[in-house]
């Protein structure tokens, strides 16, 4: 009993330490929303209703945006550093905005598209951050005559492989695998998939970009520059600018694409097997891609 008498006032100063804490955590995060709101609308040259793309942890979507994309579940933790605030952008111009606004506010920008970055670095900081997410610039055109297609950062390329078939049967894009990455970050990293063999990296086949630089700039290669435009072409988008789209050349595939799965375990001579491989694969022939998964 004593010793609960004697905890109370400690308790209560707690209580009201705790409660300071998180009020002037709450006005820091209002403040901070406001003034990002404020310097978008005095930027503002697009139409859209701003706050439509900009989140706070105070709006009911912040967790699903900041979610929808955290490919890493190791990360969906409340552990995990959360962004002071969520940019979803519809076009260049307000991808532009919101740079202008971030460097004037001197806010760290996480650049995100697909959200497969292993780790993280796309949605996370130990230092303060926002997110600029793509996810509103998924735009794709295929035109079949010049074979070649536009597609914006937030595209997967899942949606890119679905836009390319819907036009054409016998032509294909040589990029990743797996069909929720990113464009963004796919292709600023490089990007290699089933037709690496015949045709190359992704970035082999990029013939033009539009990109928001740190200054705001929307720029495209012409105007970028071919050192930069060289730059985005494998070192990682985030490093020099917001790459929002990119232009391609599709290559020809055939209509008709065969496809088989060998399976061999380790009591049927696997290591054998892989080893020969390694050493015949150079002599096959290029229409030929093997994949080598290693499977517990
Ligand atoms: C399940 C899985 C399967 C994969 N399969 C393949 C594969 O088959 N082939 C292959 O080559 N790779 C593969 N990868 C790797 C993948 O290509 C890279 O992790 C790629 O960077 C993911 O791009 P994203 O846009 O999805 O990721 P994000 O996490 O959004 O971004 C990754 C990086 O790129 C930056 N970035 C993203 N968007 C932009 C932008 N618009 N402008 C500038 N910078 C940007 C981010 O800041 C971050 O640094 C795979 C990854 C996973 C998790």
């Amino acid at each position: 009993m004593k010793i609960c008498t004697n905890i109370k006032p400690y308790l209560l100063f707690s209580l009201v330490i705790v409660s300071l804490f998180s009020l002037s955590r709450t006005s820091l995060l209002d403040s901070t929303y406001n003034n990002f709101l404020q310097c978008l609308l005095k930027n503002q040259t697009s139409p859209t209703d701003i706050s439509n793309i900009l989140y706070s942890n105070q709006n009911t979507s912040y967790n699903s945006t900041l979610n929808s994309n955290i490919r890493n579940l190791r990360f969906t933790y409340p552990t995990t550093p959360k962004p002071l605030l969520i940019v979803t952008p519809y076009n260049p111009s307000q991808v532009s905005e919101s740079i202008i606004c971030a460097r004037k506010l001197s806010h760290l920008v996480k650049i995100r598209s697909g959200g497969h970055d292993y780790d993280g670095l796309s949605y996370i900081s130990d230092d303060p951050f926002i997110i600029l997410d793509m996810q509103n610039l998924r735009g794709i055109k295929v035109d079949p005559t010049t074979a070649t297609a536009y597609v914006e950062a937030g595209a997967t390329l899942g949606e890119l492989y679905y836009m390319i078939q819907n036009v054409s049967n016998t032509l294909g894009f040589p990029a990743g695998v797996c069909p929720t990455v990113g464009v963004g970050g796919h292709v600023s990293g490089g990007g290699y998939g089933n037709l690496i063999r015949k045709y190359g990296l992704t970035v082999d086949h990029v013939v033009d970009a539009t990109i928001v630089d740190f200054q705001g700039r929307i720029l495209n290669r012409s105007s970028m520059g071919e050192d930069l435009f060289w730059a985005i072409r494998g070192g990682g988008g985030a490093s020099f600018a917001v790459v929002v789209s990119y232009t391609v050349n599709l290559v020809p595939v055939p209509e008709t694409v065969t496809v088989f799965n060998v399976q061999r375990f380790l009591t049927d001579n696997a290591t054998d097997l892989v080893y020969k491989w390694q050493f015949l694969i150079k002599d096959i022939d290029h229409n030929l891609f093997m994949r080598l998964l290693l499977q517990l």
